[in-house]
């Protein structure tokens, strides 16, 4: 009988009861509404989007780990623990549920007014209002703080005018919270996507997160009350802090990924047959295996750790980059090599391996890429900043 590798690592002796259970719920969500049809979903770079927001709202995923507002409270492992598991079916549907939670919901709880959130979270929580994120800007990825969106005072009004480049669940939200500048540096804006002037174009032939919405944001003159602006954020730090909640669920998510390509490759390895013995029993074919469990087993400790840090409240940002640094690269590195041991059948979505593969192409570029992150884990060694 063969031990899973999770099983090796004995990781459920770490979580509570609460926790595993909470973790169940989300697996057999994912088992019976996600794996079944993902292949589908990217294949044809279609995703019933809002179906699975309700669907996900009803699984209390979206926003779990805020308090009030209809979200369920829990911790930050719990919150974690789900995002592995939403990945392990696709980085698409964690984005979704990240992008929703992790940067919507959470810019309007920790940064709105009460009437933001007294507006938006309870139907973001439930999955009937669907949230993004627009930081990016076609000339400004790694460095944002260059943006050129403005948003000016025309009396009481705001006047919004720019663009938006790469933002997930772009054309399919009902809310964006916008990052512009103005007089007073850079600050949010909750901007209802049926106000004029704001339109969103998705973007085309992906070859990863086919199974998400990507989207361009373009600003007219959007004219928004003066009460759109999010009160409490100012500066940069506002979406930085958004982005290292996401980061967070990324460091959990990404072992999800590399979890489901090393048992499909476990799995596919036992049974294919080649110079008339299972692949997997050849000692080449075993080191890959003990290696990447190594590796995958690691990172899940390591995301469980700083889940600890964080429902402490001692998690910092260069902790979160370690996370997702170590993380994406481990799940990336696990998904080229389960790839490998899948042969031909590794190029198909029959396996999920090449799906996760592609995926994870994104991963490790969007909430800060392996370089951002590399630079922040220097700077804190050194006290030299690399990034200019
Ligand atoms: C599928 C997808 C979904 C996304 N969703 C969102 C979203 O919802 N909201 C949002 O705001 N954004 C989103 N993004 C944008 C994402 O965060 C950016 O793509 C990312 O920050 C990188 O920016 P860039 O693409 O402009 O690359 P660039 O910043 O142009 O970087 C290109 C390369 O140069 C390297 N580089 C840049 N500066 C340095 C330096 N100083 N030293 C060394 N190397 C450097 C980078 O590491 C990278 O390898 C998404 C992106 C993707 C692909």
């Amino acid at each position: 009988m063969s031990t899973s590798p999770f099983d090796l690592f004995a990781i459920d002796r770490l979580l509570t009861d609460e926790e595993r259970e909470m973790r169940d719920v989300v697996r057999t969500f994912v088992e019976r509404r996600i794996k079944p049809e993902v292949g589908d979903w990217f294949d044809t770079g279609q995703l019933p989007a809002r179906e699975l927001a309700l669907e996900l709202g009803e699984l209390g995923v979206l926003g779990m780990h805020l308090e009030g507002y209809g979200c369920a409270g829990t911790s930050a492992v719990a919150y974690g623990l789900a995002c592995t598991e939403l990945e392990a079916g696709d980085s698409g549907i964690r984005s979704l549920v990240s992008v929703q939670g992790s940067l919507a919901m959470f810019a309007i709880h920790h940064f709105g007014s009460e009437e933001h959130k007294q507006q938006w979270l309870p139907e973001m929580a439930a999955g009937r209002s669907i949230g993004c994120f627009g930081l990016t800007e076609p000339d400004f990825g790694s460095n944002p703080a260059g943006m050129r969106t403005t948003a000016r005072r025309d009396g009481d009004d705001w006047v919004l005018n720019g663009s938006k480049m790469w933002i997930t669940n772009g054309s399919i939200a009902d809310v964006a919270v916008v990052w512009a500048r103005t007089d007073d540096g850079i600050r949010g804006f909750v901007v209802p996507t049926d106000t004029p002037g704001f339109s969103a174009n998705d973007i085309h032939k992906k070859l990863s997160l086919r199974a998400s919405v990507t989207s361009e944001l373009v600003l007219q003159d959007v004219r928004l009350p003066a009460d759109a602006m999010l009160p409490h954020a100012k500066g940069l730090r506002g979406p930085l802090s958004c982005l290292n909640e996401a980061r967070f669920g990324i460091a959990f998510g990404t072992v999800g990924a590399g979890r489901d390509c090393l048992e499909a490759a476990i799995s596919y390895s036992v049974d294919r047959v080649q110079f008339d013995r299972p692949i997997a029993g050849y000692q080449l074919t075993q080191k890959k295996l003990a290696d990447m469990t190594l590796e995958v087993g690691k990172s899940m400790l390591l995301a469980l750790h700083l889940g600890r840090l964080k429902d402490e409240h001692v998690l910092t940002a260069e902790q979160v980059s370690l996370g997702k640094l170590n993380n994406v690269r481990t799940a990336l590195e696990t998904a080229r090599t389960c790839r490998g041991i899948l042969g031909g059948n590794g190029i198909t979505l029959e396996y999920p391996v090449i799906r996760h593969m592609n995926n994870l192409e994104s991963v490790v570029t969007y909430e800060g890429t392996e370089e951002m992150h590399t630079l922040v884990i220097g700077q804190a060694l050194t006290d030299l900043p690399a990034f200019r």
